[in-house]
């Protein structure tokens, strides 16, 4: 069974991962290509050593110290960091990847990634089988590993209603769970602001999360809230975990709004005591201040969306629910500066409002904020970038050496939309911002956090290749949780 979808010219790449211990072969490598002094970081977050790596077809078959005997083409790296693909543990490419025009993933390839992981925030496809087929059958430009999405899954069982899942329903998101599981997923994310993700309660995550934990997958959650319920929901993670017996991670980890800014360093505190318990509990982050997400998941509350956008917009003009649900959303409005935070990053029906705030548009228009808001939810809503985070959090939260790096985004074509620039940034910005001019961790964290943890937190990894003696391939190798390596 085949757990990890890849393509052959990223595995190069990710093979460094497990042979980055210093090889000492005995005979020559000859490889077909020898990268000469490199300063080599392993992923696994020592610092950089001089060596030469040896490729021969899609292997790294050398590491460090080695005679190369007649390599056929040498690259004189002096000067130059070499280091392991990095792995986007939190990716949204679902649909992009075994799309024609996107599935090369040439914006992550160009970042330095050759793996993503796909299925967060609860959305995605719920039969991996056929679609880790899909992706075999076209090819990516990246090796593909996948979640079972929880709010898709509850989708195909309940449908977008809110309500309690019935025992019969349970059982059957229990038994679609453990056929995702065989059919080569690593562990099942929700998107607990989304619907229908977010209506299921703690106690249905943990029924289903047993199931993911007994086949010895990772929990990873978009939290119910990041603002100023961040404290509760990371209990909610913690409590799962406990509940369910299971690996638990916190995705894209921040604290969102002004309101709820200087809460970080008391979640950090909650996962580090829980971490020191011997909880299985990690996080990811993108390197940006501004988040980015759909406009009514930002603006308006998750039971006024319940049944889709025709529900919500009846609710909307209904005398009993209106007024109160149009207080809410200028509510959100002005804690995001009337519109002022919030910026359009994808809109069809007018593409003059893309890059523009809901605030700037309402002015341009002559309308007020919220009336945008309701054009835009009537045209069927809109994708945004929402400044939301404070710069001293994201680096405090960027220091945890349990946070990974993680884009968010996904394959993507440059076009009139503005995304979010985490699709084309996310980790030469970690590394070369962060990092290097900013110092606000050393290089090797920063290329731990994208290469070698994130290969530990999905148990990709194999804990022994960083001693191994001999250079090693990355195939077929048991991991920490018995999964396994990506095969060529
Ligand atoms: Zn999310």
């Amino acid at each position: 069974m085949l757990q990890f979808r890849s393509c052959p010219a990223a595995l190069a790449l990710l093979a460094l991962l497990s042979a980055s211990a210093i090889g000492h072969a005995q005979s020559p490598v000859n490889p077909e290509i020898l990268l000469k002094n490199a300063t080599i970081y392993d992923g696994a977050g020592r610092p950089g050593f001089q060596g030469d790596i040896a490729i021969s077809g899609n292997q790294i078959v050398a590491v460090g110290s080695f005679d190369a005997g007649q390599p056929l083409q040498t690259v004189d790296c002096t000067g130059l960091a070499a280091c392991p693909g990095f792995i986007d543990l939190h990716n949204h490419s679902d649909t992009q990847i075994i799309a024609p025009a996107t599935r090369s993933n040439m914006n992550f390839v160009l970042q330095g990634c050759t793996t993503i992981v796909t299925g967060n925030c609860g959305s995605g496809p719920v039969d991996a089988g056929a679609y880790l087929e899909k992706v075999d059958a076209a090819g990516a430009g990246t090796n593909v590993a996948h979640l079972l999405p929880q709010g898709a899954l509850r989708n195909n069982v309940i449908g977008l209603d809110r309500r309690k899942a019935s025992p019969q329903e349970l059982e059957q998101m229990r038994s679609l769970a453990d056929k995702a599981l065989r059919d080569g997923v690593w562990g099942m994310s929700t998107g607990l602001i989304y619907v229908p993700s977010s209506y299921a309660d703690t106690a249905e995550i943990s029924a289903i999360a047993e199931v993911v934990g007994r086949h010895g997958g990772v929990y990873a959650s978009h939290i119910r809230g990041e603002g100023v319920d961040l404290l509760k929901s990371v209990e909610e993670v913690l409590e799962i975990g406990r509940t369910a017996r299971v690996a638990t991670h916190v995705s894209h980890f921040k604290c969102s709004g002004r309101d709820a800014w200087g809460l970080a360093s008391q979640a950090i505190a909650m996962i580090e005591a829980a971490r020191g318990r011997g909880v299985v509990i990690t996080a990811d982050q993108y390197p940006y201040v501004a988040s980015s997400t759909s406009l009514d998941a930002t603006l308006i509350p998750t039971y006024a969306r319940a049944g889709g956008n025709r529900k919500l917009l009846e609710r909307w003009d209904d005398p009993q629910t209106g007024p109160t649900l149009i207080a809410e959303i200028e509510a959100s409005l002005h804690k995001r500066d009337d519109g002022r935070l919030v910026r359009i990053a994808r809109y069809s029906p007018r593409p003059a409002w893309i890059g523009k705030s809901i605030y700037a548009i309402a002015e341009m228009e002559g309308k007020k904020p919220i009336e945008i808001v309701r054009v835009i939810t009537e045209n069927g809503g809109a994708g945004i970038v929402n400044f939301s985070m404070s710069e001293e959090e994201v680096r405090t939260i960027m220091q945890q050496p349990w946070v990974a790096t993680a884009s968010d985004g996904r394959a993507d074509l440059p076009s009139i939309d503005k995304p979010h620039p985490r699709l084309y940034g996310t980790f030469p910005r970690k590394i070369g911002y962060y990092a290097i001019r900013e110092n606000v961790i050393p290089l090797e964290q920063a290329i731990r956090s994208s290469t070698g943890l994130p290969a530990d937190i999905f148990g990709f990894s194999n804990p022994d290749a960083y001693q191994a003696e001999e250079p090693r391939s990355g195939r077929r190798s048991r991991g920490p949780r018995g999964s396994s390596l990506p095969r060529g």
